[in-house]
């Protein structure tokens, strides 16, 4: 699982700020879907080696008694409590406040780790202006500007240097060759997951297996069906109790984000009753945003009229056209219908997620891209694409090499990525075409 991190400061500090810094690399990949919605609380986020998902608490009152301050402080809480590191921001330039004192006892209180951050600090010289926030009794203080982009990297190093995090997360390829696909049902509380997911374990055609290391009370359930292994990912509001999984009250944006990001294909479920709703959207944007292959159901299809069916059906249409490659499926998962295809479309997301594709293969289809359309000229610039290589999988990734590709617009790109398609029969995931510039 990815670790966590949770920006807490009091409001102005600059936390929006540096969130945007550490997620600003993986929000220009999606940047120009229409119609995705984000919750600009959480993100991913890269930095050096370390991947992580970063959520930003907003505005943190710990002594707030009422109304949307409590609401807040209680997000911020249940944040803070999934954290695996708090990154407590204050504000250089504007010094010690009454507030910061509040917010460095509750969080010493806490005992989590946690590593204070000086924004503002670009052009300051390290002593003076910063030795008063010692006084917080939170040790180093580490300056940063998140502006300017100054000491993130750093900031991140100390931050989860002492958790002890693997070198390197397991990639595709390694995944690939253990052979078990790595599945998570997502969506809001009662859509159904956990009756879907019960429905899946009582099949007979389903076969539990001993996988190494996982005991009785793991968070994932290895089984086999019809020759393909797997493993079901334990998933927000889910856990495991005996030999059936039951929902859980509380729904965890992080832990949606963990499974998210620890699958091969994700399951999005979504409710007939009710439609596609704002968190139904930010969950797929998250799904979209991580690059994970995705199948999309709607359930409780036996619980809904005809109109109500139409209706469902235009609103995934305008409400996650970002998911137009994933496969759609009408389930009802308390009477057991609609369940086989489901499987097909899980077993195809995933061989396309995991597609190889070679240098040949995709240089030629470059080639025979440009002779049917070539690239727009812009300026003084034609765009000359050359060879492409694979850079990735799960989601794949297709290189492509040529000079000027700077110029090569989105329409273009969404061509390509159509013939690429077409060529490798894939479904259900991602695909991410990027332009290198040879010097
Ligand atoms: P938040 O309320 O803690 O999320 O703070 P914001 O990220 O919204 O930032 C508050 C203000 O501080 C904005 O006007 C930012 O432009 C500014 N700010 C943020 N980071 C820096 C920084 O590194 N240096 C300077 N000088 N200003 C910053
Ligand atoms: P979870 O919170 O996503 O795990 O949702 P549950 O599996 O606990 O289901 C929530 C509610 O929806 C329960 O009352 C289920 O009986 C009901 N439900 C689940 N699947 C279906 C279905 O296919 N049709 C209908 N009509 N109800 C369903």
């Amino acid at each position: 699982m990815k670790p966590v991190m949770a920006l807490v400061g009091r409001p102005n500090v600059g936390k929006s700020t540096l969130f945007n810094r550490l997620t600003k690399s993986r929000d220009a990949i999606v940047a120009d879907f229409a119609g995705l919605t984000r919750d600009r609380h959480y993100g991913n986020a890269k930095q050096g080696r370390y991947e992580f998902i970063v959520i930003d608490t907003g505005g943190f009152e710990p002594t707030a008694e009422q109304g949307i301050y409590k609401e807040m402080a209680k997000q911020t809480q249940q944040a803070v409590a999934e954290a695996d590191i708090v990154v407590f921001v204050v504000d250089a330039r504007g010094g010690l406040s009454a507030q910061d004192h509040d917010i460095a006892n509750y969080l010493r209180k806490l005992g989590k780790p946690t590593v204070l951050a000086a924004n503002k600090a670009e052009g300051m010289q390290e002593g003076a202006q910063l030795a008063e926030f010692y006084e917080l009794g939170l040790g180093e203080v580490h300056p940063v500007s998140a502006a300017h982009g100054q000491g993130i990297r750093s900031l991140v190093d100390v931050a989860f240097e002492p958790l002890n995090l693997p070198e390197e997360a397991e990639d595709a390829d390694a995944a690939q060759q253990s052979g078990i696909l790595k599945l998570a049902v997502a969506g809001r509380p009662n859509v159904g997951k956990s009756t879907l997911i019960n429905a899946w374990l009582g099949e007979e055609r389903l076969v539990a297996f001993d996988l190494p290391g996982t005991t009785r009370d793991a968070i994932s359930v290895p089984f086999e069906r019809g020759g393909q292994k797997f493993e079901l990912i334990d998933t927000a509001g889910l856990r495991r109790k005996g030999k059936v999984f039951e929902a859980i009250e509380k729904f965890s944006v992080v832990k949606t984000l963990q499974a998210i990001e620890s699958a091969n294909v994700v399951l999005l479920l979504l409710d007939a009753t009710q439609g596609v709703t704002d968190q139904d959207a930010h969950i797929a944007g998250f799904i979209l945003e991580s690059g994970r292959a995705v199948v999309l159901a709607i359930n409780k299809w036996d619980a809904v009229d005809d109109y109500q069916r139409e209706l469902v059906r235009r609103q995934v249409e305008q409400r996650l056209p970002f998911l137009k490659f994933a496969d759609l499926h009408f389930i009802s998962a308390a009477k057991r219908q609609g369940l086989g295809p489901v499987w097909t479309s899980i077993g195809q997301a995933y061989k396309s997620a995991m597609m190889k594709m070679t240098t040949p293969v995709l240089t030629r289809l470059v080639h025979e891209a440009v002779q049917f359309q070539s690239p727009k000229r812009s300026g003084m610039f034609r765009p000359k694409l050359r060879y492409a290589h694979q850079g990735g999988m799960n989601p794949p990734v297709i290189v492509v090499h040529g000079n000027s590709l700077e110029h090569v617009t989105d329409a273009y790109k969404r061509f390509l990525e159509g013939r690429f398609r077409k060529e490798f029969g894939l479904v259900g995931t991602p695909l991410r075409i990027e332009m290198r510039t040879s010097k």
